[in-house]
C-alpha cells in the first residue's frame, strides 16, 4: 500500500543546522524570563515614551552573551560548533520576503528613519508604504499569499544590498541567518520555493526567545504584542494608514518567523 502523500506545505520554512548544546538553562521560558528581567531592570516601565534607542542595544547584548555561552558550553561538552552563517554585507536575499513586526518594532523603525533620513526620503518612503500597505492589508489573513511575497523591503538599499535601518531592524530580521546562500538565492527567485534558508539552531533559540520576550514586554502596554506586516505597521507608525486592520491572524510571523526548538 502506498503511503498517503504529505499535505502540500505553503508556509515557508527555515531548515536548521543542529548542534546539540548542553540543555540546562536553555528552555524557552527560562530565556524569556531572563531577558524580560533585564528589560525590566534597565528600561523605564511602559506606557510612556518607549525607550526606542536603548531597546535593541540591551537585546543585542543579551543575545551576544547567550551566543558566547552556547559556544562555550558546546566546546566544554566536546560537541562540534556549528558553522558560522554565510551572511555578509551586500547579501540581501532575505530582504525580499514578508516580514512580521510588532507595533513597538515599527515605532522603533519610524523613529530611526525620521532621525536619519531626509524629509524627502521619508516622504518617498511613506508614499511607497501607502501603496504596499493596501496590498498587504488584503493578504494579511492569508498565510499562503504572505509566503509567496518576494518584494524588496521598502527599507532595503537594493543597489548596495544593505538595510537602510540596520540598527533598528526588527527581531525577525536579526534572527535571519543562513549557512547556505544558494538556498536563500533560490527562495528569493521562486515564490513556490518553501525553504528560505539553512539556519543555525542557536540563532533560532536565542532570537526566538527575544521575539517572545519583546512581545510580552509590550503586551498590554504599548500594543497587544500582535504581529503585522512591516509595510502596514511602518506606514501607521509614520502617520499613514490605520494598522489594526492589517494584523496577521494569530501569532503568525510570516516568512521570517519559525517555531523555536530547544
Ligand atoms: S528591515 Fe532591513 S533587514 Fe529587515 S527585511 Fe527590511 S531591509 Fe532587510
Amino acid at each position: 500500500m502506498s503511503r498517503p502523500r504529505r499535505p502540500h506545505r505553503r508556509r515557508p520554512r527555515a531548515r536548521r543546522l543542529r548542534s546539540r548544546p548542553a540543555r540546562d538553562g536553555w528552555s524557552l521560558e527560562g530565556l524569556v524570563s531572563e531577558l524580560l528581567g533585564r528589560l525590566d531592570a534597565l528600561l523605564p516601565p511602559l506606557p510612556g515614551d518607549p525607550p526606542l534607542g536603548r531597546l535593541y542595544r540591551i537585546v543585542d547584548a543579551w543575545a551576544a552573551e547567550r551566543d558566547a555561552m552556547w559556544r562555550r558550553r558546546s566546546a566544554d561538552a566536546g560537541l562540534p560548533i556549528a558553522p558560522e552563517p554565510a551572511c555578509a554585507t551586500g547579501c540581501a536575499h532575505c530582504c525580499y520576503q514578508h516580514v512580521a513586526v510588532t507595533g513597538l518594532e515599527a515605532l522603533t523603525l519610524a523613529d530611526y528613519v525620521r532621525g536619519r533620513w531626509s524629509a524627502e526620503e521619508v516622504a518617498a518612503l511613506r508614499a511607497r508604504l501607502e501603496g504596499e500597505s493596501a496590498r498587504f492589508r488584503q493578504i494579511a489573513d492569508d498565510p499562503k499569499a504572505l509566503a509567496r511575497v518576494r518584494r524588496p523591503c521598502p527599507l532595503l538599499d537594493e543597489a548596495g544590498g544593505r538595510c537602510r535601518a540596520y540598527e533598528a531592524r526588527p527581531v525577525n530580521c536579526r534572527r535571519e541567518n543562513s549557512t547556505d546562500v544558494e538556498i536563500c538565492r533560490r527562495y528569493r527567485a521562486d515564490p513556490e520555493v518553501e525553504d528560505s534558508s539553512l539556519r543555525l539552531v542557536r540563532y533560532d533559540v536565542i532570537w526566538g526567545a527575544a521575539r517572545v520576550a519583546l512581545s510580552r514586554w509590550t503586551a498590554g502596554h504599548l500594543d497587544p504584542g500582535s504581529m503585522m506586516p512591516l509595510d502596514v505597521a511602518l506606514a501607521s507608525a509614520l502617520g499613514g494608514v490605520d494598522a489594526p486592520a492589517g494584523r496577521i491572524r494569530g501569532d503568525g510571523g510570516g516568512s521570517t518567523d519559525c517555531d523555536v526548538e530547544s
